[in-house]
């Protein structure tokens, strides 16, 4: 257990390495952040942060000396990066890391432990394409393997005509059977360096152009009747990975049961809001499994929530939120505002009322 004014380090400067910032703080932890230059919004919160690249082995091994533990807050932390901090300090095992950042790898793994992703072909030239078009069908999506998230790195395939008119990108890609969806959710968990697992409510998710946009809790029956099946999925993911920390999977509800979509080794935008409708947010639960202390209650205290991102606009306007009292606004504390950025969020907590 680490010690009151321990320090943690965290790679990388987004909005959830800030909200991990603050739930460190509370805890009584210090932390020092460490990305590359660039627009890194956790730094105002931690003690101190490190901006240098993702190889500078000297300023890795600086930072690391520094800090008691580290873990991530991007999952695009580059493996060797995280396998760069000595390996009793860093959690979770940058293996997770490994495994998640290459979709093709993910898919295989959580179909060795049971799982059953869309259907999909390993995409290396436009000839694998068109194959892949013929045997799968269309329409379907081509995905780059790596380095995407909020829907970069993919491209929505029509028909065989489409894929025969594609440029393709330069790096391997994946493709995949479109999946005709009812509903999306995710399972949200943590894990301690014990090995207990504790779930969070899964809430229904809706994306706007690949993009988080809402997340709504209670998900509804299909997603309730769904959530056994998927959790028992995450549990093996997480127990084959000795996972310490907050881990998420994305799943499509469907007529068969839940089909996987991608996991995240950290936490989730779909968990914001268990900052104010769970008994311990996620962020809190990610900070007490590396830190080896005890996990908090991941109940949901409302009978109602609605998790809404700001993305891409001015959040100025968005103080109005708070003339309601069940409205929580969370700044991410950007400058400015550009399409698809996620600039904060605003959580409405309905709380049960009297008479
Ligand atoms: P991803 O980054 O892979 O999670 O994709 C972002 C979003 O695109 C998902 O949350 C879905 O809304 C949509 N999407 C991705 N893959 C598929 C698929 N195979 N079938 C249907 N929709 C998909």
């Amino acid at each position: 257990m680490l010690a009151r004014g321990s320090t943690i380090g965290i790679l990388g400067g987004g909005q959830l390495g800030r909200m991990m910032a603050m739930s460190s703080a509370q805890l009584g932890y210090r932390t020092i952040g460490f990305a590359p230059e660039g627009d890194n919004v956790s730094g105002p919160l931690n003690d101190d942060f490190v901006t240098a690249a993702w190889d500078d082995t000297d300023a890795l091994a600086a930072f690391a000396a520094r800090c008691d533990v580290v873990t991530w807050e991007f999952e695009n932390v580059p493996v060797d990066t995280a396998r760069a901090i000595p390996h009793d300090k860093i959690f979770p095992d940058p293996h997770a890391l490994e495994t998640a950042q290459d979709r093709l790898n993910e898919k295989r793994f959580v179909e060795s432990l049971g799982g059953r992703p869309a259907a999909y072909a390993k995409v290396d030239s436009s000839h694998d394409l068109i194959a892949a078009v013929d045997r799968l069908g269309a329409p379907g999506i081509l995905k780059t393997r790596r380095d995407g998230y909020d829907g970069k790195g993919q491209w929505r395939i029509g028909s065989s005509r489409d894929a025969e008119g594609l440029r393709l990108p330069d790096a391997p890609c994946i493709y995949e059977g479109f999946v005709e969806f009812d509903a999306e959710f995710s399972v949200i968990l943590v894990r301690s360096r014990e090995g207990e697992i504790r779930f969070w409510d899964s809430t229904r998710n809706v994306h706007e152009g690949g993009i988080l946009a809402a997340s709504h809790y209670p998900a509804g029956n299909q997603i309730t009747a769904q959530t056994d099946a998927a959790r028992t999925l995450a549990r093996k993911v997480a127990d084959a990975l000795k996972y310490v920390g907050v881990l998420t999977l994305e799943f499509f509800a469907t007529h068969e049961g839940p089909i996987f979509n991608e996991m995240a080794p950290r936490v989730h935008n779909s968990g914001h809001w268990t900052i104010e409708g769970a008994a311990t947010s996620q962020f809190e639960n990610h900070i007490r499994a590396v830190a080896g202390l005890p996990l908090g209650d991941t109940r949901t205290i409302a009978p109602s929530i609605e998790m809404r991102n700001i993305i891409g606009s001015d959040i100025d306007d968005a103080y109005s939120f708070l003339s309601g009292s069940a409205y929580h606004l969370h700044d991410y504390g950007k400058a400015e505002a550009s399409e698809g950025r996620k600039m904060g969020h605003v959580t409405r907590l309905q709380h049960n009322t009297r008479g």
